[in-house]
């Protein structure tokens, strides 16, 4: 058999976290089994901009290196691709449910089916439609349509015995029948539902795996129902396990970051990923901007095989303690067998040391790649950048080691270094320079910096511990000073790196500037 996977998001305008989860695995599957991995858009719902809310999804697939062996741009034998473009098919589909007696018109308008629904509810048992107003014959059709009734079209699901499923992720499945209405496929215009597209669409596209969220589990029996009406053989189910708010059980929802906020973690990562956006000028609404969503990632400067390796945990394991795999290594290993059921809960400090882990294996070189199109965007640095700006930047990278998380952790660590009068953070020099007896030190200092040979990194750190000796202070006591004096702030790469990399002309300029500020 061949192996056909597919991943079938709607057109929403952002990529979640968990449709990449869903997106990785059958892309993981397709790719282990050398089958074909498909991307089809579930447009049955009108979308008043397509290409605006399609763009984003397919930019993200691309950035995470998930590619799509048939679907929008790249065409294929099976298309067309998108759901509002195959709504014949979906027609056909039902006329053939009806002409089987697996579906009936519906002619009972809203009010009867609520009456109806009131008295089961109100009897305590489950509503179950009575099909008063089904038609299995065109002699009743006609008389209902002479009431001037319109009709839908329902499955006429089994209601005895139950439905059983091996599932490749959650084993044996067992749905009764007597659980499941009446559900509508076609609507009375004539347009097609969601669950029949989806049916029609898998086996037309030949899809051999349905690796979806487990939140699709309930509509599992309903879709096998119709399938089998329709005389399709049934594709292998496999349900992922959600992947779940930090510490609960319920799933990741891009709406609720206000709540997740709470969440020290979740909070840490939203809150740097919003500075580093800020400095770059996006401005980003928290609706498409934030750690469930995959720009967020993109935009800050996350490696996107960080995120698919992380993303891969979530769910599946190689065995206990593996954690960090090459994309050929998971390709070679992944099987649904080893796809976990229990929710698998969203981990932002865990994402935070993959993606560290990624980082630091990057050369200077590529780390600089990286990281001058931020540079770029901050206005920082010109573009095309000019080469001793370039080998800046790269000795910046060097110093600052693996303090580096994210490409767009440059811009903290490097801003100072690439304009001529860095912002003095207020807070810092507040804390650092203001305090009484720093005056003295740091011109000491500067004294001793104007005299520094060789001017580097080891003699300026001797300077800085002989004037604390002479003065009777602690280093403590100049070296933050010196710091918030050159760079304008509180964190950067080692202070006698930053000096060094300043050259003694602007160091002894920088720190001359904040003498005034000092106590
Ligand atoms: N369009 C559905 C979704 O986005 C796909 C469901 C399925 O995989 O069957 O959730």
């Amino acid at each position: 058999m061949t192996i056909r996977t597919r991943f079938a998001p709607s057109p929403t305008g952002y990529l979640h976290i968990g449709g990449v989860r869903t997106a990785l695995f059958n892309w993981l599957f397709a790719r282990r089994h050398g089958g074909q991995f498909i991307l089809r858009i579930d447009d049955t719902d009108e979308v008043r901009n397509l290409d605006a809310a399609l763009d984003p999804i397919l930019a993200g697939l691309t950035w995470l290196g998930i590619d799509w062996d048939e679907g929008p741009r790249v065409g294929g034998d099976f298309g067309p691709y998108f759901q509002s473009q195959r709504a014949d098919h979906y027609a056909a589909a039902a006329a053939q449910l009806l002409a089987s007696g697996h579906a009936y018109r519906d002619f009972a308008t809203p009010e009867e089916l609520d009456a109806e629904r009131k008295e089961a509810q109100a009897a305590g048992r489950p509503f179950l439609y009575s099909r008063r107003f089904a038609a299995f014959d065109e002699a009743t059709a006609e008389q209902f349509a002479g009431e001037g009734r319109r009709a839908v079209v329902r499955l006429k699901m089994p209601r005895e015995g139950s439905l059983v499923l091996d599932d490749a992720v959650r084993g044996r499945v067992e749905f009764a029948w007597e659980r499941e209405q009446d559900h509508v496929i076609q609507r009375a215009d004539g347009s097609c539902l969601y669950h029949l597209a989806t049916v029609v669409d898998d086996h037309e596209m030949q899809i051999s795996h349905v690796i979806r969220a487990e939140e699709h589990l309930s509509n599992t029996p309903r879709q096998a129902f119709i399938a089998q009406s329709l005389g399709y053989r049934l594709p292998v189910y496999a349900h992922l396990p959600l992947v779940a708010e930090p510490g609960s059980r319920t799933k990741l929802s891009k709406r609720k970051l206000a709540q997740y906020l709470k969440n020290r973690d979740f909070a840490q990562v939203a809150e740097h990923g919003m500075r580093i956006a800020q400095q770059i000028g996006l401005q980003p609404e928290a609706d498409t901007f934030n750690p469930v969503i995959v720009d967020f990632y993109r935009d800050v400067g996350y490696l996107p095989w960080a995120i698919d390796n992380y993303l891969t945990l979530l769910g599946w394991s190689l065995d206990d303690h593996t954690e960090f795999f090459s994309r050929q290594q998971l390709i070679d290993n992944f099987s649904l067998e080893r796809v976990n059921s229990s929710p698998a809960g969203f981990d932002p400090k865990k994402l935070w040391a993959v993606q560290d882990h990624y980082m630091q294996q990057l050369s200077t070189a590529e780390k600089l790649e990286l990281m001058l199109p931020f540079l770029i965007k901050a206005g920082l640095i010109p573009d095309p950048v000019p080469e001793p700006v370039r080998q800046t930047v790269a000795t910046v990278i060097e110093v600052s080691g693996d303090r580096l998380k994210v490409a767009g952790d440059i811009l903290t660590y490097a801003d100072f270094f690439l304009v001529e009068e860095p912002a003095l953070d207020p807070a810092a020099v507040a804390k650092r320079l203001a305090k009484a007896g720093t005056r003295p030190l740091l011109e000491a200092f500067i004294e001793r910096l104007l005299a520094a040979e060789p001017y580097n990194a080891e003699t300026l750190e001797t300077a800085l511990k002989e004037v604390v000796e002479v003065a009777g202070k602690k280093v403590g006591d100049l070296i933050h000073a010196v710091r918030v004096a050159a760079t304008g702030k509180t964190v950067g790469p080692g202070l006698y790196d930053c000096l060094t990399i300043l050259g003694r002309e602007q160091s002894v300029t920088r720190l001359r500037r904040a003498l005034p500020l000092c106590g």
